[in-house]
């Protein structure tokens, strides 16, 4: 069995203002890659602050509007994932309640507009395959919301076989990974495929194929530190929340997910303040809102936005002009993705979303059935175009 590790340092790069490079400390971080599945391991993954950028580059195709604050979610709202001294409670429900967006029928101006903006990644195709001319495609997908439907129980997420016979086949032409707010270990278990890469828990745990003595596997966990908080906190949560019917606490293993998706209403504030409650005794750890969930992180500057970067800086297209990352995702969370590629002027990022919101994704999918539509045609057309290649 090959034991060949080799241990690189991954500098993520901190393109930001001089201001945010003086006041945030960056450290590198230590990454195994393996030559064999059975000997990944974490080397010292050390990291600290590493911003979140907000800069918004107009490089990828068709920038969102000017007025796209309309939708959704105001600016203000964003000085809610602060770390300690959290705003009020009723601002964080106010926030979860806006990041479910108002249904804007699909012929209203605001939709109409925001199409005009925002276009089908479908009827963009031909545009998106012709940018990818001699460059690698590397695909990443958010699973809850692009992959499988948001449903009721989160445990029962499942994805369709027909889906996932489409992502194994994008897998076989294209190098891909699952980034996910999930568990690793679970998202895998929804997906079952091992030739894909995993980026669970916001892109806070990261591992590579698993199948074949051939594979390099990566792996990355700079969050490891914080496990044993992340085990007390998901503890006490549950023993608080048990009596808030429809509350469901999940463990991500580096981060927690707090359901409020089958609560009543009306119990939202009560539910949120029994988080806050519990939250008030860890200021490592911050609080965030996604779609009827408040998420629970540590409080390092890595987000799904990072993994993406950390993904293709291991399979060595860190400074390449010859990568067309592609990254579908339904969240806010990929939101920080999105951004990363329109920062690096490469690729695109395509929003899962049948109503307007805040973006900055280039392109749009309705909804997953829309997007296994456009993992089949990149493969037919990469079967197409290899056709050709072999009669030239
Ligand atoms: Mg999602």
């Amino acid at each position: 069995m090959n034991m060949f590790l080799r241990v690189f340092k991954y500098r993520t790069q901190n393109n930001t203002n001089k201001k945010k490079q003086e006041s945030e400390k960056m450290t590198n971080q230590n990454v195994v890659v393996s030559d064999a599945k059975s000997t990944m391991k974490v080397a010292a993954v050390a990291m600290a602050a590493m911003s979140n950028t907000s800069i918004f580059s107009p490089a990828v195709p068709k920038p969102p509007s000017s007025s796209a604050g309309r939708f959704v979610r105001r600016k203000a709202l964003k000085k809610l994932e602060t770390q300690g001294g959290p705003p009020k409670i009723s601002a964080w429900v106010d926030s979860m309640r806006a990041s479910s967006p108002a249904k804007s029928p699909p012929s209203s101006p605001d939709h109409d507009s925001w199409m005009v903006t925002h276009p089908s990644a479908l009827e963009m195709f031909e545009e998106i395959a012709k940018s990818s001319k001699g460059k690698k495609i590397v695909m990443f997908l958010d699973y809850d919301g692009t992959l499988s439907p948001i449903v009721q129980d989160p445990d029962r997420a499942f994805m369709s076989d027909e889906m996932r016979a489409a992502v194994k086949s994008v897998a076989r032409y294209f190098p891909t990974a699952i980034v996910s707010g999930r568990g690793k270990d679970k998202v895998h278990d929804f997906v079952k495929l091992n030739e894909l890469y995993y980026a669970g828990s916001h892109g806070m745990d990261i591992e590579g194929p698993s199948n074949g003595s051939d594979d390099k596997s990566i792996v990355c966990q700079p969050a490891s530190e914080f496990l044993p908080i992340i085990n007390e906190v998901y503890k006490k949560l549950v023993s608080k929340t048990q009596f808030i019917e429809g509350a469901y606490v999940e463990s991500n293993k580096f981060c927690l997910s707090v359901h409020f998706r089958n609560v009543d209403e009306k119990k939202w504030p009560e539910l949120a303040e029994q988080v806050k409650e519990v939250l008030s005794d860890y200021p490592k750890l911050k609080m965030t809102y996604g779609r009827k969930v408040l998420e629970i992180k540590p409080t390092i500057k890595w987000n799904k936005g990072k993994a993406l970067e950390f993904l293709l800086e291991a399979l060595g297209f860190s400074n390449s002009k010859d990568v067309l990352p592609i990254y579908i995702g339904d969240d806010r969370t990929d939101e920080d993705a999105f951004k990363v590629l329109r920062k690096k002027k490469q690729g695109f990022g395509i929003l899962v979303s049948k109503f307007p919101k805040e973006t900055s994704a280039a392109y749009t999918l309705q909804d997953p059935s829309e997007v296994m539509c456009f993992l089949q045609r990149m493969v037919e057309w990469k079967q197409a175009s290899q056709r050709g290649y072999y009669r030239s």
